[in-house]
């Protein structure tokens, strides 16, 4: 990758977005905008629409119709393939241009961005493109004198609110097999990341996929995701984002038509360090990763460090060695590995959470602070705190910064007991030499994901879900389907 490409593009203007409704792009009904800043430097990147209850509506309506009418759903399942497949191309075809727009939205850092954003949404996209003429329905085994067919039919419209931290990767977990499913989409950006999510949705366009198939509604959460919530129009809402925002989701199901809710929410994933581990080398630089990259901002990140008393303080001290080493600066930049904090609120959030570890008994061994104030934008040093007891507020709640947890065991009973004391379960490591012991951790921790000798890198083949607080239902692979159909019974008497 050339740095002068991405220099190029990031010092273009960007055009105020509008939202897309219909196949069109139109302003908010009252002509509100946002301003959105730039967490590189925290000046105005652009404006996007304020989003009214009115224009939401008007987006669940639209996709109503199109449902209705089955424009896309009617569309032999090969059609639907060519169109989906056109729109990954598209997408790989301007994946530069669209990584550098999120970054400068989101400030993930840029090689971060290329892979885990438009490379990994036009991966989804292709996988489900891909899948959907390959699904069949089913025939029930029953007596002669029945036929029991089972059809496997689209929901309808589904909601999709969408989080900050990977917008193209996880918009394109739901859309993916959404859409291949034959479902109209109404989408919900996050305030914060909405610009390159909105390219992707014009993108589908210029693919050849109808209009009001894929409708998108900027603003915020409170409002529009309300109302998205609350609509008696829209059959199933899939949601990646904060807990406290996934129980307003299903609260606005039950008061509405009791639609279908999969969340996708936190997690406090333990990562698991024995003394045994096959390279203590390679796992301080892993478990470095795995709770460092895009600042701590990915929701299967792994803030809880348990490790065995006998190797600690050794331990402990390759981890600092890592993290200090890590690169942390301008998002835009090829040699930066950790970019900016999405918001100054996040960051202001981060260093509440580390003030708090200290006054329960935690201490900060690097890290803690605030950096580079000077660029204007958000940036916050890899922290590592030690002592933190598992009931402390930094081992139960997800900070979702760049903040590590560090807490020691004896025993496996011992780790496996802390690493299930939180209210989430979505992902978590173990470090081990031990097969029999591996395979025992991956059936004792609570959790969706479990990583053996490694942190990270599961991709579209395999399922991601939470248990516990930590959601329900899965993201890629073709469980996800699951989420987008409705299995149908015809019951017919020979
Ligand atoms: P995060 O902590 O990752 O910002 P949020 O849950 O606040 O998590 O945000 C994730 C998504 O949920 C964003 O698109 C946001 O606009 C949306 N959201 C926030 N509040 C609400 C709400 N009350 N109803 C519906 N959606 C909301």
């Amino acid at each position: 990758m050339d740095q002068s490409k991405i220099d190029a593009l990031r010092s273009q203007p960007v055009q105020p977005v509008s939202h897309l409704i219909d196949g069109r792009q139109v302003a908010a009904s009252d002509g509100a905008m946002l301003d959105v800043l730039s967490p590189i430097d925290g000046c105005v990147l652009t404006r996007i629409a304020r989003g009214t209850a009115a224009d939401m509506e008007a987006a669940i309506a639209s996709a109503r119709a199109a449902f209705e009418d089955r424009r896309w759903a009617g569309q032999p399942p090969a059609a639907r393939k060519k169109v989906l497949t056109k729109w990954a191309e598209l997408i790989e075809a301007h994946a530069l241009e669209l990584a550098v727009l999120g970054v400068r939205d989101n400030g993930t850092e840029i090689n971060m961005a290329l892979k885990a954003e438009p490379g990994s949404a036009a991966a989804t996209i292709r996988y489900y493109a891909e899948a959907l003429d390959k699904l069949y329905g089913e025939i029930a085994p029953t007596a002669g004198d029945v036929l029991g067919l089972i059809h496997k039919d689209p929901v309808g419209v589904v909601g999709a609110i969408i989080p900050w931290n990977f917008p193209l990767m996880i918009g394109a977990w739901k859309l993916g097999p959404a859409l291949a499913m034959g479902n109209s989409v109404v989408l919900k950006p996050a305030e914060t990341a909405s610009l390159s999510l909105m390219r992707v949705a014009e993108l589908a366009l210029e693919a050849g996929l109808p209009p009001g198939v894929l409708n998108v509604i900027t603003g915020e959460g409170a409002v529009v995701g309300e109302t998205l919530g609350l609509s008696m129009d829209v059959d199933v809402l899939v949601f990646t984002g904060s807990g406290q925002t996934g129980r307003r989701l299903l609260d606005y199901s039950a008061r509405s038509n009791m639609k279908r809710v999969y969340l996708e929410l936190g997690g406090k994933s333990p990562n698991i360090v024995f003394a045994d581990a096959p390279d203590l080398a390679e796992a301080a630089k892993v478990t470095a990763a795995g709770i460092f990259r895009n600042s701590g901002q990915v929701c299967v990140a792994g803030s809880r460090l348990l490790v065995e008393a006998s190797i600690h303080d050794r331990f402990v001290q390759e981890v600092v060695r890592a993290a200090e080493a890590m690169q942390v600066g301008d998002p835009l930049r090829l040699e930066t590995q950790i970019g900016a904090i999405n918001s100054e609120a996040q960051l202001k959030q981060n260093l509440t959470f580390v003030a708090t570890a200290q006054q329960e008994g935690g201490q900060i061994v690097t890290g803690g602070q605030r950096i580079l104030s000077e660029t204007g934008g958000y940036y916050m040093a890899p922290t590592i705190v030690t002592d933190v007891t598992p009931e402390a507020t930094l081992a139960q709640q997800e900070v979702f910064g760049p903040v590590l947890a560090v807490t020691p065991f004896k025993t496996e009973d011992d780790a496996v007991r802390i690493a299930n004391s939180t209210v989430y379960g979505l992902a978590g490591a173990v470090w081990t030499s031990g097969l029999s012991r591996a395979h025992r951790m991956v059936q004792r921790v609570r959790t969706g994901v479990m990583h053996v000798n490694t942190y990270g890198g599961a991709d579209g083949t395999v399922p991601l879900g939470g248990v516990g607080q930590s959601g329900n239902g899965s993201d890629k692979s073709l469980h996800a389907i699951e989420k987008y159909i409705n299995l149908k019974t015809a019951w017919i008497k020979l």
